[in-house]
């Protein structure tokens, strides 16, 4: 595949793929397939059969993605005839990817292991896929809901010792999804994907201050990927409410191109800025305080709004011709897919807000526009400026 053809191409068809790029780079996607498919549930164990090496294989998910589709897998498991161990995260709200449930896997994982199979959504993806990368054996995820990019990208967001760390870890061997269980997924699960993607419009605006400020390092092939998702998540905004079929297929793929975005670079620049930033910071403060939090795409896209916000008040100050994210059409994308819109309606603190704002921007080293606002000496005042507008 050339450059321009992948510029271009679905996820199907960029599975396996590497490739020269003009930015220097060779990209590479290590996953063996990627298949949108109802009944997927045989074709997982076919994978499977094929991909164990004759060894037994780890079937992981936790009570709720148990009943939506690993009893189904697990089923298709056994009828190949594959010695399968089982790994089920018992969870009353959400769990939580800390020391604690990496270590419960480990634990749960025997020795001479030929393959681990993940049934599940974002935690479980990154859980699995950690300890992957660390024991040597392929996993393949088995998407229960389309609500995170993280899915086909290699970085493993985790909480360690209260902090939300990103590790760089493996792309999955397969993807596997069925549309079916995608559109039955909890609708807070959907907007919640919606949100991880419209995320893309701050986090590409971020990408380009830094490129235009810092000559930071940016490939045009990958940025015209994760922009394709964009557009594909803006113009089913209505469908996502409405559970449209062919909406949520198009959101899944368009989760997938971001992922793929980021594992083709090694780092989550493309797909993440200061939006996401604001967005760890709110889980992290829950964490710390035992409280329980969003989603991490609905609140992606409640942050989103304050950082188009923040470009906005910085309008003056940005380099000639750069174009500047619009926060109304953003609040309109969000509200028409039936998700909360601003830090206020997604349960953010007031104190909470107005204090993230000031200190995000620490989270990760990454230039974005909360450090060139503080750099600028005008952080303090679009804080207090944004936490009228949102709070009263
Ligand atoms: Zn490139
Ligand atoms: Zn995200």
């Amino acid at each position: 595949m050339t450059e321009q053809q992948a510029g271009k191409a679905s996820p199907e068809e960029l599975a396996g793929v590497s490739f020269a790029c003009s930015c220097g780079k060779q990209h590479t996607v290590d996953i063996k397939t990627f298949v949108v498919s109802t009944g997927i549930a045989p074709r997982v164990a076919a994978f499977a059969e094929a991909n164990r090496a004759g060894k037994p294989v780890l079937l992981v998910s936790d009570n709720n993605t148990f009943a939506a589709q690993g009893g189904a897998v697990d089923a298709a498991l056994r009828a190949a005839g594959i010695e399968t161990v089982f790994w089920t995260y018992q969870t009353e709200g959400m769990l939580v990817p800390d020391e604690k449930a990496v270590g419960e896997l480990l634990l749960a994982a025997p020795r001479g292991l030929g393959l681990i199979v993940a049934v599940g959504s974002g935690t479980l993806n990154d859980l699995c896929r950690i300890i992957s990368d660390r024991t040597g054996v392929p996993y393949v995820i088995v998407c229960t809901a389309p609500s995170v990019d993280g899915y086909a990208s290699t970085v493993s967001p985790l909480i360690i010792q209260g902090h939300k760390t990103t590790l760089e870890a493996v792309y999955p061997s397969a993807i596997f999804a069925d549309p079916d269980v995608l559109r039955s997924a909890p609708a807070l699960l959907l907007q919640a994907g919606f949100g991880d993607l419209l995320g893309k419009v701050t986090a590409l605006s971020d990408w380009e201050l830094a490129r235009r400020l810092n000559q930071e390092y940016h490939c045009p092939t990958i940025e015209a990927m994760v922009r394709r998702a964009l557009e594909a998540c803006i113009a089913g905004a209505a469908g996502v409410a409405a559970r449209d079929p062919e909406t949520i297929v198009g959101l899944f793929d368009a989760l997938a191109l971001s992922g793929l975005a980021m594992g083709m670079i090694g780092n989550s620049r493309p797909a993440s800025g200061a939006e996401h930033h604001l967005s760890h910071y709110w889980e992290m403060d829950a964490l710390k305080n035992h409280q329980p939090h969003a989603l991490h795409g609905n609140a992606v896209g409640s942050a989103t709004v304050a950082i188009a916000r923040t470009y906005e008040l910085m309008r003056d100050l940005l380099p000639a011709g750069f174009v500047v994210p619009d926060s109304a059409a953003i609040r309109a994308w969000l509200k028409s897919a039936g998700s909360s819109v601003t830090p206020a309606d997604l349960g953010i603190p007031r104190e909470l807000f107005h204090r993230s704002m000031l200190e995000a921007m620490h989270v990760r080293p990454r230039f974005t526009i909360l450090r060139f606002a503080a750099d600028q000496g005008r952080l303090a005042e679009i804080a207090q400026k944004l936490t009228v507008e949102f709070y009263g």
